[in-house]
């Protein structure tokens, strides 16, 4: 009798043990699976944009990638344009977005940010070299991209300079309707112009534009997402980035993906070395 209530006993505490445990191991699988929906952009290279195979690649899912991996986290990437993406996260469709996303405090009201990793400014692009600063835009039409803050930017200037602007939803779109004459100048982050023009895409930057103070980028999420920004922010010391090594990240993460070129006409040496237009026909994306 002694004995039958020692094993009860016993069999009492297993199962509470069992019932402690259980849960624990399951929590701890459930945890570093847990899968985020993250939005990105689509032709927001170098940063953010969808490759031939229609997968999204570039400097910010590289990294947002590399930190899920060492925070033990997993992300399911949606390409759903700039703009679509910044609509989803603040219709809590998604958990985030990391697409070049500038840190304002506008959009801080909405979202929580991961500490800075870039820093980038607005500039402005021209086909027409004569055109070479905001006054010479008067009377004239810009093209931008919907949602950005260098369509802010325009549209904080047009009254002052007499130019209106024009909103696409992607970067190619943009570009090609400057390189067709429609618009005479578009706007949009230094390092995204810079890598255009380096991929051939015949567009130059304005002479005299002076660079409106430059802000930073940041992954942002759900105000609600305080656990995952930490381990961002722990993810994104650990690879040593910040906003104050702003210029190395191109060079390094930005390599892998240089064959990227953006949609648009672009320069091609011919046999005898003289520049000509290729054009291919847009891609859906
Ligand atoms: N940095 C700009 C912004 O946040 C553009 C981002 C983008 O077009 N992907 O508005």
């Amino acid at each position: 009798m002694k004995q039958n209530k020692f094993v009860w006993l016993l069999a009492a505490l297993v199962a509470c043990v069992v019932a402690w445990w259980v849960p624990q191991q399951e929590q701890s699988v459930h945890a570093a699976e847990q899968t985020y929906t993250i939005g990105t952009d689509t032709t927001f290279s170098p940063f953010a944009f969808t490759n031939k195979k229609n997968q999204s690649v570039g400097i910010d899912i590289d990294l947002l990638d590399a930190i899920a991996k060492k925070e033990g986290f997993k992300i399911q990437w949606k390409q759903l344009g700039f703009d679509g993406a910044v609509q989803a996260l603040q219709a809590k469709q998604i958990d985030g977005v990391a697409a070049g996303m500038s840190i304002t405090p506008e959009r801080q009201k909405t979202f929580l940010f991961s500490h800075p990793y870039y820093k980038s400014g607005t500039y402005m692009a021209v086909k027409d070299q004569h055109i070479k600063d905001l006054k010479d835009l008067r009377g004239k039409k810009v093209a931008v991209k919907t949602g950005t803050t260098a369509a802010d930017y325009a549209n904080s200037m047009k009254k002052k300079y007499g130019f209106r602007v024009v909103t696409f939803d992607s970067d190619d779109n943009m570009y090609q309707d400057v390189l067709t004459g429609n618009t005479v100048a578009c706007f949009e982050d230094k390092p995204v112009l810079q890598y255009a023009i380096a991929n051939g895409i015949k567009l130059h930057l304005a002479k005299d534009f002076k660079e409106p103070d430059a802000g930073t980028y940041g992954f942002a999420f759900q105000k609600s997402e305080g656990a995952l920004v930490k381990k961002v922010n722990a993810g994104l010391k650990a690879l040593k980035l910040t906003a104050s090594t702003p210029r190395s990240l191109p060079s390094t993460w930005g390599t892998v993906h240089r064959n990227h070129r953006p949609d648009v006409p672009r320069r091609k040496l011919s046999p005898t070395g003289v520049s000509s237009v290729s054009s291919r026909p847009t891609q859906a994306r």
